[in-house]
């Protein structure tokens, strides 16, 4: 084969590499209802959250990025957490894992179910970042402006929700 050959395809690999961050975000159930925040520099609906910073565990990264984006203290659901023995810390399981893009790099996010620790607490945006709220109703996710992906994920919180209610 060629040289320039083997050195062009290769080349079209790595293009298809993007940098890949390691992201966290908070599904903030209250009243049959999420939290998604306008997103501005993305222009998107997307639930609160950032990256995950050094020394910072994922489902802390999702409290400190709720609270910092909406002011909200929140308490991670963690009801599939096993509890082992003989290490640090138990940490909850994330209710989604994915990778998706943003634009010149891709988001390996760990998404937690959250409810604000609260129900009195009211929403004060971060203005930088966010300049809307909306707490949405299942039925409202349909046709909106919300990505399809924050749709369905949105869907599963709100489902898994009103089961665990249900269940006591
Ligand atoms: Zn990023």
């Amino acid at each position: 084969m060629p040289k320039g050959e083997i050195t062009s395809s290769s080349r079209r690999i790595q293009e298809r590499l993007l940098r890949l961050e390691l992201v966290a975000a908070a599904l903030i159930l209250r009243d049959d209802r999420i939290l998604l925040v306008w997103h501005k520099k993305l222009q998107e609906w997307l639930p609160p959250g950032g990256h995950i910073e050094q020394n910072e565990t994922p489902d802390d990264a999702a409290k400190r990025e709720a609270l910092e984006e909406t002011g909200l203290e929140v308490e991670i659901s963690d009801s599939h957490t096993q509890q082992i023995e003989g290490v640090t810390r138990n940490l909850p399981v994330p209710f989604v894992v994915d990778v998706h893009n943003v634009g010149d790099h891709d988001h390996c996010c760990f998404y937690y179910l959250a409810e604000p620790k609260n129900r009195a607490q009211v929403v004060i945006l971060k203005k930088d970042e966010v300049e809307n709220h909306r707490w949405f109703t299942e039925h409202e996710l349909n046709g909106s402006e919300v990505p399809i992906d924050v749709q369905q994920i949105s869907r599963l919180a709100l489902k898994q929700y009103v089961q665990a209610r249900v269940s006591g």
